[in-house]
């Protein structure tokens, strides 16, 4: 029979000569001490054992066992010699043990397990020891006390699971790059990468996961490699970077690297932010900053950089370039009678027209309301002018074409201007300046005009663009004032009336006169703003002097023509009255003749309905249009204004006194009255009188006065009015403009 403790814990017998007997010494080998492997050392290791360990038969009985089993099962040593070790297991075991056993027996393979008891865990190894032929005769069983060993292990993989699910449910998108390569990603990470699982990207460089090429140009592989060294080397670093979804789309992300140590490693922990809402945030607002909201084109901004852009390349290749300003002719009037919102469709609508016949390399932009710009690259170098016109030619005849606006079929023509690099100017600025003097000269031409740029236009737009921009300054700045000139009946001598006449104060100092400033309000529109301010401020300054006791004064506005047909003028003077209180037979509008012969319907309806309020009408500088008397009738005037050039020559020249004489004799069949304008002598005031024309106005009795002044002068007059109108002296009068 085989001694066990011959025997290994799985059953197999030592080989022979493999562990010499004490005492004796094979060659090269040391003498082992007496008692070496003995029963009595062999037990005493069994019995320092922290396992209970015993030997026993097929059928239970105990053969030799330690003392850790004694104390495990709770019983004396001795009492355990020869007693079967089916009796000594607790009965809640003993089924699961004897079946564990049974095993053993069957196969004669070892046998491990675990179970609980008393709140010890407890790993069973069931070893058979095998006879010659391989049967079972007696099984090793050894149980280690493993209670604090899987409490220690239960810890750990709490902790490793809190960890693992704070890095997998982490919102954050992180991974691990051990050796140059990825070796861990959360969820968010494969959610940001798109991908499904963490296979197809464990193993992979981060270089594998991304374009070739990073926006900077560089190759992904080499710029990859270099901050994995640098994060390294600083231990942490922060960059962009462009990664690849698995959808083969490409996304910008801030990535944060941070060297961790980890079982004597370097591993890179990487946390990714992806930029792509940020960047169309930022690209939105870049955007919105750039382009026009309303047609989407490259706003003016946009459009100096692209021209800037486009002349850098044109003259690296020797290229010739044209800027166009394009302006939509009478476009105000379109916003005014149509309203916004068809205004708005309508450039819309011209926008998308020139867009549609760009060659790719050309630029289109808003400059401003209705104006555009387009840059036409490549051209000729020699004969450029001639695509350059055609161009022109072309676009007008397009946006000559009708719009259809939903509610409204529009009609709209165009001026434009041209600028050509290098012979209009070498940089933007100075092309764009002389594209949009040609496009002055363009749309003083009218009607669908086109104009290249030559340089003696400069001058002419110098000059309209530097009073333009003074007038917006001044109407900002409330720059502007009326000046009143008195009008005198001749006959009593005295004043019945003033006209308002406006100056606008420029660059502190300068008085400018209207005729320095009219026309080019007119022009640019302002005349709108400039004209209601003078309306308001007349009637107000005028109720003021009523208030103060002069009641029969009149005063006298000069509309033009831009001004009256504005389809709020109507509205602007009876609000002027209203707001002012003045009563509207005290108001004159003074219109030339040849507004009124223009026959529009917006002109009569207005004028009718100024003359149904009691408003007074003068035809200004009468004589000097085409005269035409029935116009005179049908509108009900009530006062012709002699123009200055023919009382200039009164006194000398036998003619002009005959054409005034006529001209009193038509107003006096007509029931109207006669002013004689510029009356700057005493003599032609007595003329004048005699010829039977009711009032003067002149420099004779005063020039343009400040409201102040004129209250002044006013006062001096009625204390002591001349005794006849005539015999006043230049000194009498105030003076202020001279
Ligand atoms: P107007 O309506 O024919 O005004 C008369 C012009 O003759 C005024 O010139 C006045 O200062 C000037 N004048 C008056 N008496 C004499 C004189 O004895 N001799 C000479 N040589 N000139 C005299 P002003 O103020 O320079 O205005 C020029 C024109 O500007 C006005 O001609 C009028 O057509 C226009 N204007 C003036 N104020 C306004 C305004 O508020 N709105 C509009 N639309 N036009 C205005
Ligand atoms: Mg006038
Ligand atoms: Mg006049």
């Amino acid at each position: 029979m085989n001694d066990p403790r011959t025997r290994d814990p799985d059953g197999k017998p030592p080989s022979t000569g493999a562990r010499p007997a004490a005492g004796e010494a094979s060659p090269g080998q040391v003498l082992l001490p007496a008692g070496y492997n003995s029963p009595e050392s062999l037990i005493a290791i069994l019995d320092a054992l922290p396992e209970s360990a015993f030997l026993m038969t097929p059928e239970g009985i105990l053969l030799a066992f330690n003392q850790t089993l004694a104390e495990r099962l709770g019983r004396p040593y001795a009492t355990l010699l020869g007693a079967n070790i089916y009796d000594l297991l607790d009965p809640t075991t003993r089924d699961t043990r004897r079946q564990a056993f049974a095993q053993v027996l069957a196969t004669g393979r070892p046998y491990r397990f675990e179970d609980e008891r008393g709140g010890r865990i407890i790993a069973h190894s069931l070893n058979p020891v095998l006879d010659d032929q391989g049967g079972v005769v007696q099984v090793a069983v050894f149980g280690a006390d493993i209670t604090e060993r899987r409490r220690a292990e239960r810890q750990l993989e709490e902790s490793e699971s809190r960890f693992r699910t704070l890095f997998e449910e982490s919102q954050q998108a992180t991974l691990l790059i051990e050796d140059g390569r990825f070796s861990a990603a959360n969820r968010a990470a494969l959610r940001m990468l798109r991908l499904e699982s963490p296979e197809r990207l464990l193993g992979r460089s981060p270089d594998e996961l991304s374009p070739p090429q990073q926006p900077d140009g560089r190759s992904s592989a080499e710029k990859a490699a270099e901050l994995i060294r640098l994060a390294h080397a600083q231990g942490t670093c922060a960059f962009e970077w462009q990664h690849l979804r698995a959808d083969g789309v490409a996304f910008p992300a801030l990535v944060v690297v941070t060297v961790i140590r980890h079982q004597g490693k370097d591993l890179l922990h990487n946390v990714w932010q992806d930029l792509t809402e940020q960047k169309q945030a930022l690209e939105r607002i870049d955007y919105l900053v750039y382009h026009d909201a309303l047609t989407g084109l490259p706003n003016r901004v946009l459009g100096q950089d692209q021209l800037r852009h486009a002349l850098a390349i044109a003259s690296r290749h020797h290229a010739v370039l044209a800027v166009l300003h394009l302006d939509l002719e009478k476009f105000k009037y379109v916003n005014d009678t149509h309203g916004h919102p068809v205004g708005d469709r309508l450039l819309k609508a011209v926008a998308r027209r020139l867009a549609r016949e760009l060659r790719a390399a050309d630029r289109l932009c808003r400059l401003s309301s209705d104006e555009f710009m387009l840059i036409l690259t490549d051209l000729p170098a020699t004969e450029p002018l001639t695509p350059i016109t055609l161009t022109c030619e072309h676009l007008q005849a397009l946006l000559a074409e009708p719009f259809d606006l939903g509610s409204v079929q529009l009609f709209t023509t165009c001026a434009i201007g041209v600028a050509v690099y290098p012979q209009d100017g070498r940089d933007g600025e100075t092309l764009m300046r002389n594209a949009d003097t040609a496009l002055h000269a363009a749309k003083q031409v009218g009607g669908n005009g086109y104009c290249l740029f030559e340089p003696h236009m400069n001058q002419a737009v110098t000059r309209y663009v530097r009073i333009r921009d003074a007038l917006h300054t001044a109407l900002e700045r409330h720059q502007l004032v009326l000046h009143y000139q008195p009008q005198i009946d001749l006959r009593s001598g005295r004043m019945v009336g003033v006209e308002a006449l406006i100056r606008c104060w420029h660059q502190g100092s300068d008085l400018l006169l209207p005729d320095a400033f009219i026309g080019a309000a007119e022009e640019s529109g302002l005349i709108l703003p400039i004209g209601r301010w003078v309306i308001e401020e007349a009637c107000r300054q005028a109720a003021a002097w009523h208030a103060a006791g002069w009641r029969d004064l009149t005063v006298a506005v000069n509309l033009s023509a831009v001004q009256f047909r504005h389809p709020r003028i109507m509205a602007d003077v009876l609000a002027a009255l209203a707001a002012s209180g003045l009563a509207p037979e005290y108001l004159e509008l003074e219109l030339t003749e040849s507004l009124l012969l223009q026959n529009e319907a917006i002109v009569q309806q207005t004028v009718m309905a100024w003359k149904a309020k009691g408003i007074k009408l003068a035809i200004d500088d009468f004589g000097t249009g085409y005269s035409s008397l029935a116009y005179l009738k049908h509108f009900k005037v009530d006062k012709l204004k002699i123009d200055r050039s023919f009382i200039l020559d009164i006194r000398q020249d036998e003619e002009a006194r005959a054409i005034v004489q006529a001209m009193i004799q038509i107003a006096r069949s007509l029931n109207l009255r006669t002013i004689a304008e510029g009356v700057e002598e005493a003599a032609m005031a007595e003329q004048l009188q005699v010829m039977g024309c009711d009032e003067a106005q002149g420099y004779l009795y005063a020039k343009p006065l400040r409201a102040e002044e004129l209250f002044r002068w006013l006062q001096g007059r009625h204390l002591d009015p001349p005794e006849r109108t005539g015999g006043a002296r230049r000194g009498d009068w105030v003076d202020h403009e001279g």
